[in-house]
């Protein structure tokens, strides 16, 4: 049996490759930060992680996991609800929920996990979601898995969610469900109009805060931060993997009884090893840190202003935004690997992205700000947009 299985993959695979979309992985030898050392020997600024606050290797954080890798040991062995609930974990749980303003959390080995494990719970074929169509592929993934009826609107346009929002009126219960930042773009979902919509036509809202929490608004508290809506969403979810230290772990934050139901039923939840202790750890020292002190954010916010308006007076075309992504528009797919490819023979790590990834002749490249790029860092990656902007004839 195997041989024609095989075959068939093979000829997939080809295809896949002679498509151009065949992902190849870069392989770090040292820590994630702004500065990474590949396995060529070659040292390049990292302009393309999720290392929104430059946790990833915090000493900190690091310290904090180690001791707790000494009080609480290696791994957990089991699900929450046997005997894997630590005393880190109910703490992490309580600091994300005061992070957020929120009323209760529950934690997961993943964001993935926890969109996939947070629609089948709470919703039946009675009730209605109303998604966003840019969506993360976890959140499209955790709605399938439910029941509800699914209604879909264009992203963040609000003429198709009020449209959506009518055809859903006679369904029982309503969610909408949104991204907080929309990773190709870098736009932030308006939430104050999609809060005064679900008032109007009695729906519920859910945010995805991954790319957004701990760098939009001006304390990091994410969208809802951003939009003075602090506690006003039914459901918050998020990463742990991302400006959170970029560990791994995902949690859903909001009204008690949503927690409390999902602790009962959610698959992801019951069925899947908890988080290691030492990232619990990790995690508390995060959420302490960002308490005490808003220079994380500060830079961040200062980094992505100053890229923003170098690139923008270079002549570069650029999305706006108010996150830490930035989206260099090129249009041309070729010309996106080209240019990416280019910069990298500078030491500068990006990633060029083009259809079907975006949308047809919409090709970018896609900058991720941090605040552990330091000014020389920022200076020379614009130099070397502007260097190879020239050659390519991307500005003059
Ligand atoms: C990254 C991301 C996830 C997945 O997070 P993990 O914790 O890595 O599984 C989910 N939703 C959104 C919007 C994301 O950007």
């Amino acid at each position: 049996m195997y041989k024609d299985f095989q075959q068939h993959l093979q000829s997939e695979i080809s295809e896949i490759k002679n498509a151009g979309l065949y992902k190849n992985e870069r392989i770090i030898v040292s820590a994630q930060g702004a500065c990474i050392k590949l396995n060529t020997g070659e040292e390049v600024l990292n302009f393309c992680a999720n290392n929104y606050l430059g946790l990833a290797n915090n000493k900190q954080l690091m310290k904090a996991a180690k001791e707790a890798l000494d009080t609480h040991g290696y791994g957990m062995a089991s699900v929450r609800f046997i005997c894997g609930t630590s005393d880190l974990h109910k703490k992490l749980e309580a600091k994300i929920a005061e992070f957020f303003g929120t009323e209760d959390t529950i934690l997961y080995a993943a964001c993935f996990d926890a969109n996939g494990g947070v629609f089948e719970p709470l919703l039946t074929e009675q009730d209605a979601i109303i998604s966003d169509a840019l969506n993360h592929a976890s959140i499209i993934d955790g709605v399938r898995l439910c029941k509800a009826q699914r209604y879909r609107y264009a992203n963040a346009d609000m003429e198709d969610l009020e449209k959506q929002l009518i055809a859903a009126q006679a369904n029982k219960f309503r969610l909408i469900v949104t991204d907080g930042v929309f990773s190709m773009d870098g736009n932030v979902a308006p939430l104050d109009k999609i809060i005064a919509l679900a008032d109007k036509y009695n729906a519920m809202v859910m945010v995805d805060e991954s790319h957004s929490a701990g760098v939009v608004g001006k304390t990091g508290r994410g969208i809802t931060e951003l939009f003075d809506k602090r506690g006003k969403v039914e459901i918050i979810t998020g990463t742990l993997g991302k400006a959170f230290g970029g560990a791994v772990g995902g949690f859903t934050t909001g009204k008690k009884e949503i927690i409390e139901m999902l602790r009962q039923r959610s698959r992801p939840y019951l069925f899947s090893n908890s988080i290691p202790p030492m990232v619990a750890a990790a995690g508390i020292k995060m959420v302490e840190m960002m308490s005490a002190t808003n220079e994380l954010q500060d830079k961040l916010h200062a980094n992505t202003e100053y890229f923003m308006e170098k690139m923008t007076k270079l002549g570069f075309d650029i999305k706006p935004t108010k996150s830490a992504i930035c989206a260099v528009m090129l249009y041309d797919a070729k010309l996106s690997q080209d240019f990416a490819a280019k910069l990298q023979d500078e030491g500068i790590y990006v990633t060029g992205f083009y259809y079907p990834v975006v949308p047809k002749g919409a090709a970018r490249i896609r900058v991720q700000l941090s605040a552990a790029h330091e000014k020389q860092h920022l200076d020379k990656a614009i130099a070397a947009f502007e260097k190879i902007g020239k050659e390519l004839g991307v500005i003059k």
